[in-house]
């Protein structure tokens, strides 16, 4: 199919609800993706954090086209050994204990709070409230999108599930006000991704944290976006000198294969038995054995240090950029290979004149250029993709 049939095809057939740009991807190696008509892009937006070893890295594709040889999927009636053995890390690498694998973040975080509600109810009957911030950004579905503090994905999808409340992020005060004993949860992201990648006050975690246990509400991490190793550590918290009692993951979990994990405590871990939550497809071995594919690369091509590496270096980029157009950037933030430029107006046509030149990048919360590349991105990467925003806000 060439472009306009795809475009074509696209649009009398699949619901419109993806604003899209005018391209057709057809494949990709390591940082870069071509478009079906051979156009070669970098890409920096790594399918929204997702593609973290890149495009068709030969281990994860060796991982996926092995096991899809073996067994793809099978019923969580029964083992397999690729489910038990990410199981096995995901529990030692976030020092939570018990895992549960499902198909998406949202799934994930569903999960999440559906654990909540049950622990929650293990205490008191009206311990159901879940604190989230504004801005966040959680999913989807009914409870997550409940969940997430943004009206724009609420509207029409009333009623909405109850016992949600908002508060706003790095606001300590606010959050003290709003906890109680009724609170079975609070959810928040380590650094709030598709809010505008806004890192929190350092200490304000441990001010969370504390406020949780005095009220003995679960703190819920929502690392789906911060966590695989994008902050240069595997979770974000670990930055954070606290622990939480659920934390959620899914984007970079499985390179690109479609997965969702939530993590608990023991102590949440056992408001949960049999028949309490369940998946037909969550944590089939073709999804598992690609996640182990990726631990393992993330710790055999010391992916962790190179994200702090090349981060530090790409915010060092930007900041010069900043100081050479001040007009247009005000702000540059993250951690790692999670890292915003705050634009002094909409980003949309930038991200659309560096698609022109070459370069994926993204625009969350209207104006704050986003970087989630592959944590195997090299600084000459970088160099290449500066080079064209700087280019590109040149002639903005
Ligand atoms: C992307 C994202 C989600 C939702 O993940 P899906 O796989 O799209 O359901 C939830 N939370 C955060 C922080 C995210 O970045």
């Amino acid at each position: 199919m060439d472009k306009q049939t795809v475009f074509a095809v696209d649009q009398e057939n699949y619901l419109p609800v993806f604003a899209r740009y005018s391209v057709v991807l057809s494949h990709g190696e390591g940082p870069y993706v071509f478009d079906n008509e051979g156009k070669k892009y970098i890409d920096f937006l790594g399918g929204i954090a997702v593609n973290v070893l890149g495009h068709a890295h030969p281990a994860l594709v060796r991982a996926v086209a092995g096991q899809a040889g073996k067994i793809i999927h099978c019923s969580n009636l029964y083992y397999t050994e690729e489910q038990a053995q990410l199981a096995k890390s995901l529990a030692a690498l976030s020092g939570l204990d018990k895992v549960f694998i499902g198909n998406s973040g949202a799934e994930a975080n569903e999960g999440a709070i559906k654990l909540a509600r049950k622990y929650g109810k293990t205490i008191s009957p009206d311990k159901v409230e879940i604190i989230a911030a504004e801005h966040s950004f959680h999913g989807r579905t009914l409870a997550t999108l409940t969940a997430t503090g943004q009206p724009k994905y609420q509207q029409g999808y009333e009623p909405l599930p109850g016992g949600f409340k908002h508060v706003p992020f790095n606001d300590i005060a606010a959050l003290e006000a709003a906890i109680s004993d009724k609170t079975c949860a609070v959810m928040l992201e380590p650094i709030q991704g598709e809010g505008g990648v806004v890192v929190p006050d350092q200490d304000y975690f441990v001010k969370v944290r504390d406020l949780c246990d005095k009220y003995g509400a679960l703190l819920i991490l929502d690392e789906i976006q911060t966590g695989m190793g994008r902050t240069g550590k595997m979770f974000a918290y670990e930055h954070l000198g606290i622990k939480p009692d659920i934390t959620t993951l899914a984007k970079g979990l499985a390179g690109g294969v479609p997965i969702g994990a939530f993590i608990a405590t023991n102590k949440a871990a056992a408001a949960f038995s049999a028949g309490d939550h369940g998946s037909t497809f969550g944590g089939n071995p073709l999804a598992c054995a690609a996640a182990n594919a990726v631990l393992k690369a993330i710790q055999d091509e010391k992916l962790l240090a190179n994200a702090e590496a090349v981060g530090e270096y790409l915010v060092g980029k930007l900041n010069a950029l900043k100081e050479k157009y001040p007009e247009l950037i005000t702000e540059v933030r993250g951690k790692g290979l999670i890292v915003g430029a705050k634009l002094t107006r909409p980003g949309r046509d930038i991200v659309n004149e560096c698609m022109k030149q070459g370069a994926i990048i993204n625009c969350t919360a209207g104006d704050v250029l986003r970087f989630v590349p592959p944590l195997n991105i090299t600084v000459a990467h970088v160099d290449e993709v500066i080079a064209i925003l700087d280019k590109t806000l040149a002639i903005a």
